[in-house]
């Protein structure tokens, strides 16, 4: 089939039966991730399946109209950017599948912010109001499945993978019969090559530094083995044995590292934890507070004293 002209969205052909699709300009920072559709094939899936493609909703109802009738909808972890449209999917009579223990983020706007700790710092409203401004409307109904299983649908074959140091249910996907793996918002964020991101994200307090390296280093051996091109939520596509996206991510991480350390330095030793997190808060270290207001200014600064904290813990620990 020839692939739909949609403005702003940019469809791109992986394999045979798998597209890449990337929206190209959004309204707001966390409002879009790129995924992947499975088209339907003749004694496999009779309908298209989508896979973690949360795009803006005049640009998921016009995927729809073009690939419709689309039987189900997988999740791959509900950080916004890739949770806030589901509920279009949802609407439309899909089946949205999601990973636990995140799948009830999908159905109630305060279980997210309560579930990734949100309202530990800030208050309801503002968290409403952050929620709301990135599109989010909750989904009706969400079939959960566990971050490992292998999900099938007539006969095609989704392998699921557990990489939760992003986020406690964040999941990859292997397409087995395609040789694609998809690893969802691991960290390899270069839109083209050479392109400078922000790397591996770990702003919530259930992220993990640690497991994300294990995480990358799992799927660098996942892909050198068993695939042959590596798509991702925010990047280009990769070709086997091209290492590019895994040392982008290990020197995204130690480069955080060095900034946390050396800001470290020109502290007192005698400080705690969470007084060093506070002090190395206000040297916009990661991200330009200074310039940031309101409601979004206090998500940063939550965001910012996690990936902090974080490097901090991780300084103590590897020094033992
Ligand atoms: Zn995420």
């Amino acid at each position: 089939m020839s692939l739909p002209n949609i403005e702003n969205l940019q469809i791109s052909k992986v394999t045979k039966n798998l597209l890449l699709v990337h929206q190209i300009k959004a309204s707001g920072i966390f409002t879009r991730c790129d995924g992947v559709i499975k088209l339907p094939e003749k004694g496999v899936n009779r309908h298209a399946i989508i896979i973690d493609l949360n795009i803006e909703p005049q640009y998921a109802n016009a995927i729809y109209n073009s690939f419709k009738p689309i039987s189900d909808y997988i999740c791959s972890h509900t950080h916004l950017d890739h949770a806030a449209h589901v509920h279009i999917w949802s609407e439309k009579g899909v089946s949205i599948y999601a990973p636990v223990p995140e799948h009830t983020n999908l159905l109630d706007s305060y279980n997210f912010l309560n579930n990734f700790g949100f309202l530990e710092y800030i208050d309801l409203e503002t968290g409403m109001s952050f929620v709301n401004s990135m599109g989010y409307k909750s989904c009706n109904e969400v079939i959960s499945f566990k971050p490992g299983d292998t999900l099938r649908f007539d006969n095609f074959e989704l392998q699921t993978i557990s990489f939760p140091g992003h986020s406690l249910g964040h999941v990859g996907f292997y397409f087995p019969s395609e040789k694609i793996l998809h690893i969802s918002c691991m960290g390899f964020d270069q839109t083209q090559p050479g392109v400078n991101g922000f790397g591996p994200w770990y702003g919530f307090r259930d992220c993990s530094i640690e497991q994300t390296i294990k995480d990358i280093n799992l799927a660098e051996e996942f892909f050198l083995k068993k695939a042959i091109q590596l798509t991702s939520s925010h990047s280009y596509v990769v070709k086997n044995p091209d290492r590019t996206p895994f040392n982008y991510m290990r020197k995204k991480i130690e480069e955080n590292q060095e900034k946390v350390n050396s800001a470290l330095k020109t502290l007192g030793h005698k400080l705690t934890i969470s007084e060093k997190t506070e002090a190395l808060l206000k040297l916009d270290i990661f991200f330009p507070k200074r310039k940031i207001k309101g409601a979004m200014l206090k998500i940063y600064a939550f965001w910012e004293s996690w990936i902090i904290r974080k490097h901090i813990e991780r300084s103590i620990r590897k020094n033992l």
